[in-house]
């Protein structure tokens, strides 16, 4: 048996390990650049046909793809325990909101990105103008290790429906999930390589940096986001930057406290707490805050790690939770449950009375974890909720003001009496602000990410005006000066 710590790697392979047990799952190349460089130069081919097949010989295709998923789940979902060390119930959930993605993307591509006529406005009425959005080539997708089908598809279901190619490389912990569904796309679209896979470490994702792609979607921490966008910055490549987050949630006077404390608690522990949008922080007003952490104490006995949630997939990060337990009890924090970290498992863990300066506040622990902590009031708890250099989500639980909360929350999503729920809906934008990056996957904006905007006019008279000529008369001038006051030089 190799130990999970004793990870082998060599130049030409490496190997992903089962989290639980340590054992070598799988053992997939180390692509170096020129392999990398090759895979781009077949997309460039690829993407040509791909974009010839227009919006419905792509949906078709994307909607052929999403039906191979959805009848094999069973399959994929077993892949996914075993590479990430995630429970098949939520590699389910995982998948439930990829195949929804997957369908929106390629249903609503066409009425998002296709041509259509915009209003030329009254100096140009004599044009016809006209918007669409064309896919920029090829993209490069560099996905992390935690939702290793849910977050790279978040890239690249939007980016082909746009018309794009794809390589992606996934993270060194999760190939195996990578390979099952760019496998499976092989599959549905056999005559060219649309999407394609390239495998190694780090230095395999700064290669494709450097490859002449169109654009980079990243995924992953704000540390290597920051190297991403050093090496896409040597060609002038375009990034997208999912990074990480350091999220709250907010307990207002006034909320269902035996709710929220099931929310905090699935928001802070599912996925062993390895979530970009898990909630790692908790302030609850003075009114809330006993019924809140009563209930929360409860529920939190219930749960146990291995069982509720995986083991935690990278061994180091295990030493990063515990130093964030630990500073946050040398620093005068109370357990109220969990605290140890075991190999790889980490108890279901809440502390109450961190300081806002511990690091189990300030940096994302992305563990199963959470800080509760007493504030005054709404005004307090958004003050310390926005006091980090993050700003990806968070949560509001509060019965008559939750909209007004949420709106005065730095990041790119909140969820109101929910947690995570704009993550299910495919038609809105997913990404946040500051160190947690910037661009977005989902939705509109998400399809609009992976492509450019063309815009085109087209003269159907000719001008009462002509301007654009050296021919122009000096009553054309005059006119046009005439013209711009009364459009425009009154209220
Ligand atoms: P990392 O930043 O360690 O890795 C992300 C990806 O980048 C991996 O595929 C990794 O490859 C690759 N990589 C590493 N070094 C380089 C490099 N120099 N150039 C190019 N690529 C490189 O993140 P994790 O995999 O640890 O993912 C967890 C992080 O992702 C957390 O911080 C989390 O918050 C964030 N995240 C953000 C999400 C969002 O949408 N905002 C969603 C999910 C996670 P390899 O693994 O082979 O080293």
């Amino acid at each position: 048996m190799t130990l999970a710590t004793e990870r082998q790697t060599d130049r030409q392979t490496f190997d992903s390990l089962e989290p639980e047990t340590g054992q070598v799952y799988a053992t997939f190349p180390v692509h170096t650049a020129d392999d990398v460089d090759a895979a781009v130069a077949r997309a460039r081919e690829a993407a040509t046909w791909w974009v010839g097949l227009g919006f419905d010989g792509r949906k078709q295709r994307l909607d052929a793809w999403r039906v191979q998923i959805a009848k094999r789940l069973d399959e994929i979902a077993e892949v996914m325990h075993r590479e990430n060390g995630k429970p098949v119930a939520d590699a389910m959930i995982e998948l439930a909101l990829t195949v929804d993605h997957l369908h929106w993307a390629a249903k609503n591509a066409r009425k998002v990105l296709g041509q259509r006529r915009v209003p030329s406005g009254l100096l140009m009425a004599n044009n016809a103008a006209f918007l669409e959005y064309q896919p920029l080539g090829v993209v490069g997708v560099i996905g992390p290790w935690n939702y290793p089908i849910f977050t790279p598809m978040g890239s690249i279901a939007y980016a082909l429906a746009a018309g794009n190619a794809v390589v992606f490389k996934p993270s060194e912990y999760t190939p195996a999930v990578g390979k099952w569904f760019t496998d499976l796309f092989a599959e549905v679209v056999p005559e060219q390589p649309v999407l394609q896979l390239v495998t190694g470490l780090g230095d395999t994702g700064a290669a494709l940096c450097r490859s002449g792609v169109d654009k980079v979607a990243f995924t992953g921490s704000t540390r290597t986001g920051k190297k991403v966008m050093a090496a896409c910055a040597e060609t002038l490549t375009p990034v997208l930057m999912e990074c990480g987050g350091k999220d709250a949630m907010i307990v207002d006077d006034d909320a269902d406290v035996v709710a929220a404390a099931d929310a905090a608690l699935w928001g802070g522990m599912a996925n062993a707490g390895q979530t970009c949008i898990g909630i790692e922080r908790v302030y609850a007003t003075e009114k809330a805050y006993d019924g809140f952490v009563a209930a929360l104490r409860e529920k939190v006995a219930k749960l146990q790690a291995g069982t509720s949630y995986g083991h935690i997939t990278m061994p180091s990060q295990a030493e990063i939770i515990k130093a964030h337990i630990d500073d946050a009890l040398e620093h005068g924090g109370t357990l109220v449950s969990g605290g140890k970290v075991e190999g790889t498992l980490v108890e279901p863990t809440v502390i109450v009375d961190v300081p806002e300066e511990s690091l189990a506040i300030k940096e994302e622990t992305f563990g199963p974890t959470l800080t509760v902590t007493k504030v005054k009031d709404v005004d307090e708890a958004v003050t310390h909720a926005n006091a980090t250099t993050y700003g990806l989500a968070g949560a509001v639980y509060s019965k008559r003001r939750g909209m007004e909360i949420a709106r005065r929350l730095r990041s790119g999503m909140t969820s109101i009496n929910a947690v995570q729920s704009f993550a299910s809906v495919p038609s809105l934008p997913f990404g946040g602000t500051g160190d947690s990056g910037f661009g977005r996957i989902h939705g509109e904006d998400g399809l609009k990410e992976f492509a450019w905007a063309k815009a085109i006019t087209k003269q159907r008279m000719r001008p009462l005006l002509t301007l654009t000529s050296f021919d122009r008369t000096k009553k054309a001038d005059e006119l046009l000066v005439k013209t711009v006051r009364f459009l425009y030089g009154r209220r």
